[in-house]
């Protein structure tokens, strides 16, 4: 029989910055947890694997439907930011100075990987912005190769549309992501957007 505290051990290393002393530092813990803590725990982790969906609107996680954001009607809904990631979606929330709604499109451009447009949620994009009425569209993808290929594509798309679109500003890093940056520097990328 293995023994659960190793399989636990082993578990934990998978996860990311989590090396061999750290991990077994968490299993100890754990082990000296509340059953019903640890097993909330358990709980929380399988929850988010079985009810854990994509928004049916903008492609962000949720256990419903639709997203929180989409179903705030506190949000403008004519002005729609476009991120690669569910994270880049909470880094720009997180700097506070966006009151629109998202798009996500699960990726960027990269041929090399095989990732071109039907691989990514722009179809669903284009339609939002007709249906949707809207006026503004963001471009928040990452500033990499990969985000400002995915921009121009975007813009292009999206420009005979005759609506406003524009890039954040890059005080963001080339190179860098979204997710790790931190929410000034977001917030000021966001102020200092520029038209496409
Ligand atoms: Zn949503």
């Amino acid at each position: 029989m293995s023994d659960p505290i190793q399989t636990l051990i082993h578990a934990l290393t998978r996860l990311p910055s989590i090396g061999e002393k750290t991990a077994t530092r968490l299993a100890f813990h754990i082990l000296k947890t509340p059953s019903e803590s640890a097993l909330q725990l358990a709980t929380a982790i399988q929850d988010v694997k079985e009810k854990v969906r994509l928004c049916a609107r903008c492609f962000f996680l949720t256990g419903e439907e639709f997203c929180a954001i989409c179903m705030d009607p506190r949000r403008e809904s004519d002005r729609l930011c476009v991120v690669e990631e569910p994270l880049d979606l909470l880094a720009v929330e997180k700097a506070r100075s966006f009151r629109g709604r998202y798009h996500v499109l699960h990726g960027a451009l990269s041929p090399i990987d095989g990732i071109g447009p039907d691989q990514l949620r722009i179809e669903p994009l284009l339609r939002r912005i007709g249906d949707e009425k809207i006026t503004e569209v963001i471009l928040a993808t990452d500033p990499s190769v990969e985000g400002e290929a995915t921009a121009i594509y975007l813009a292009r798309l999206i420009k005979p549309m005759g609506i406003r679109i524009t890039r954040i500003a890059h005080g963001i890093p080339m190179g860098g992501e979204l997710e790790y940056t931190d929410e000034l520097t977001i917030g000021k990328a966001l102020a200092n957007r520029r038209d496409l």
